[in-house]
C-alpha cells in the first residue's frame, strides 16, 4: 500500500481511517502557510477510539511476548523505510532542519527495536512453609499517550513502544500544532498492528482533557509543560489512572575553569540552541566560572555567527523557526521584557523581518539571578550566561529551582565534575556531554519536572501492575 504524505490526513480508529465533521489547520512555522487540515476528533470519536482499544486489549495481552516483540521489530522496519517522507513532513509541520527531522525518525525506529529487547522480570520467593510467591508484571489496559510539538514522533514512540511491548493498547493524541507525522504513522502501522491496538486521534484543546478524564483509560503517559502536567494529574484522579509525567525543565550547565573553552562553547551552543532551544533538556542557564567568563562568552557568540537560521528544508539550515505563533509571542515578549529591564545582550534580540516565526540566537550577559530569563523555562533561543565564583555558589544557584529535569557539568577533571554532579537535584546529569539519552537508561524529572521515568526497565514497568500469585 502506498501512502501519500502530503495529503489525506485521517485519524486511525480500530484500524480504519476516520474523518471528522470539522478540521483544524496545521501551519508551517517557516512560512506561516496552512499546509494541511486534519480531523478535529469529537467526543464520540474519542469514545470509539477508547472502545476499540479496550476491545483489542484482551487478545493483545494474551499474545506471547515474542509475538509482540516481532511486531515492534516490524514497526521499526516500517518507520525506517519511511525516514525520508516522514522527515520532510516533520520539517514542514515542526520547522526543524531536515537532517534533524530525519534523525528523529531514524532514532524512533531504533527505539522500537531496542525496547523490544527488554524482558519483564518475574520474582519468585519461597517462604518458610514452602509456599511459592510469584510476582509478575501485567499490562494496565488502555494507555492514553499525549505529546507536545517539539519532538512530534520521538515523544510518541517513547510511550507507544513500552506500552505495546507490555501488552497494553494505546490511544495517541499528538499536539494540535504537529499532528501530521503522528497521523501518517497511524496509517502506516495499520497493516502491522492489529485493529484497535494503536489508535491515533488529532484534535483541538478539548481532546487532551477528554483523554485524561476518560473512565476506560487506565494510564496517561504525558509529555508537556509543568502547568498542563498538573491538570493532567488532577483529571487522572477520577479513576485513579496511573500517570507518567515528563514536564518542563530549566537545566543548568556548569562550566568549570579548566575546560577547553572553544570546544566547550561549541558543544554548549548546540546543547542550548538545537531545535531552536525547544528541547526540555536544553541547557537553559549557563553558569561559567568567572575566570573564563569573558573568553567563553566571546567563543559562544563567535560560534553563533556561523550557524544558519532559516527554513529547515533549505540546504545548510541548522536552526529553524519557533514551532508556533503563541510560543513565538511568548519568546519575543521575554526578549522585549529583558530589553526593557536593561539586561545586556551579547548577541541577538532583534526581530527578523522575514515571514515565519524566526527568533535569532539571543544570549544575555550575566543577568540577575532573579530575572525571568533565568527563573523561567524560555523554550526558545534566549540564553542567560551567568558568572559564578565557586562550587557551593553554583550548586546552590543551580538547585534553586522548582524544576529538576537535567543538568550538565563541564570540566577536564572527571572526578571533580562528578562531585558537582552528585550535588545536583535533577533526573539526569551529563558530564562533558549533553542531551544524550538511551532506551536503556531511566530518564525523568525530579521536583516539578515530572513523575516517573521513561526508558529502561523502570520506564517499562510503569506500563504494568504487579500481580503476586501465592501457591
Ligand atoms: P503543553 O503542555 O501545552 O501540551 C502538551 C500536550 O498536552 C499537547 O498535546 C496538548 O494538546 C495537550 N494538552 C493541553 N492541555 C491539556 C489538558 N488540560 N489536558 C490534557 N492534555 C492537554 O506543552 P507544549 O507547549 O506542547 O510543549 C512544551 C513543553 O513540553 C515544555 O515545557 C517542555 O519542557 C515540555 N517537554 C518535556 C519533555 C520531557 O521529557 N520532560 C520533553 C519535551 C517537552
Amino acid at each position: 500500500m502506498s501512502i501519500r504524505f502530503d495529503a489525506d490526513y485521517q485519524i486511525t480508529i480500530d484500524g480504519n481511517d476516520v474523518t471528522a465533521a470539522s478540521t483544524i489547520d496545521v501551519v508551517n512555522p517557516a512560512t506561516e502557510e496552512v499546509i494541511a487540515r486534519v480531523p478535529d476528533c469529537d467526543k464520540n470519536q474519542l469514545d470509539a477510539a477508547v472502545d476499540s482499544a479496550a476491545r483489542a486489549f484482551p487478545a493483545w495481552k494474551a499474545r506471547s511476548v515474542g509475538d509482540r516483540k516481532s511486531i515492534l521489530e516490524a514497526i521499526a522496519q516500517k518507520i525506517e523505510a519511511h525516514v525520508e517522507p516522514l522527515g520532510r513532513l516533520m520539517t514542514q509541520e515542526q520547522g526543524k532542519p531536515l537532517a534533524d527531522a530525519k534523525g528523529e525518525v531514524q532514532r524512533s525506529a531504533m527505539w522500537f527495536r531496542e525496547t523490544a529487547k527488554k524482558e519483564l522480570p518475574v520474582a519468585i520467593h519461597i517462604d518458610d512453609a514452602g509456599r511459592k510467591f510469584e510476582s509478575r508484571h501485567v499490562p494496565l489496559g488502555v494507555v492514553g499517550a499525549i505529546t507536545p510539538w517539539n519532538f512530534p514522533v520521538a515523544l510518541g514512540v517513547w510511550k507507544i513502544a513500552p506500552a505495546l511491548l507490555t501488552g497494553n493498547t494505546v490511544v495517541w493524541k499528538p499536539s494540535p500544532f504537529t499532528p501530521l507525522c503522528a497521523l501518517k504513522i497511524g496509517e502506516l502501522l495499520r497493516e502491522i498492528v492489529p485493529p484497535g491496538v494503536l489508535n491515533v486521534v488529532s484534535g483541538g484543546d478539548q481532546l487532551g482533557p477528554w483523554v485524561t478524564e476518560h473512565p476506560r483509560i487506565q494510564k496517561v503517559a504525558f509529555t508537556g509543560s509543568t502547568a498542563t502536567g498538573r491538570r493532567v494529574m488532577q483529571s487522572a484522579a477520577g479513576n485513579l489512572k496511573r500517570v507518567t509525567l515528563e514536564l518542563g525543565g530549566n537545566d543548568a550547565a556548569i562550566i568549570l575553569p579548566d575546560v577547553d573553552v572553544k570546544a566547550t562553547a561549541e558543544k554548549i551552543f548546540w546543547g542550548a540552541f538545537r531545535n531552536s532551544a525547544q528541547v526540555c533538556i536544553a541547557a537553559k542557564r549557563v553558569y561559567v566560572h568567572e575566570r573564563i567568563y569573558d573568553e567563553f562568552s566571546r567563543a559562544l557568540v563567535d560560534f553563533s555567527k556561523t550557524v544558519k537560521l532559516g527554513n529547515g528544508l533549505e540546504e545548510g539550515t541548522k536552526l529553524g523557526p519557533i514551532q508556533n505563533k503563541p510560543q513565538f509571542q511568548r519568546v519575543t515578549s521575554l526578549i522585549e521584557e529583558s530589553r526593557a529591564n536593561g539586561l545586556r545582550f551579547l548577541t541577538g534580540g532583534d526581530a527578523l523581518p522575514a515571514k515565519g516565526y524566526f527568533v535569532p540566537v539571543t544570549i544575555l550577559d550575566n543577568p540577575p539571578e532573579s530575572s525571568r530569563v533565568v527563573k523561567e523555562e524560555a523554550f526558545g533561543p534566549v540564553l542567560p550566561l551567568l558568572k559564578f565564583t565557586d562550587i557551593p555558589d553554583v550548586v546552590r544557584r543551580a538547585n534553586d529551582s522548582d524544576f529538576g529535569l537535567g543538568a550538565s557539568v563541564w570540566s577536564s577533571n572527571i572526578d571533580e565534575a562528578k562531585k558537582v554532579a552528585e550535588q545536583l537535584e535533577c533526573g539526569t546529569v551529563w558530564i562533558n556531554c549533553i542531551q544524550l539519552l538511551s532506551p536503556h537508561a531511566a530518564f525523568g524529572g525530579h521536583k516539578q519536572s515530572g513523575i516517573g521515568v521513561e526508558h529502561s526497565l523502570d520506564g517499562l514497568l510503569e506500563y504494568t501492575n504487579i500481580q503476586t500469585i501465592v501457591a
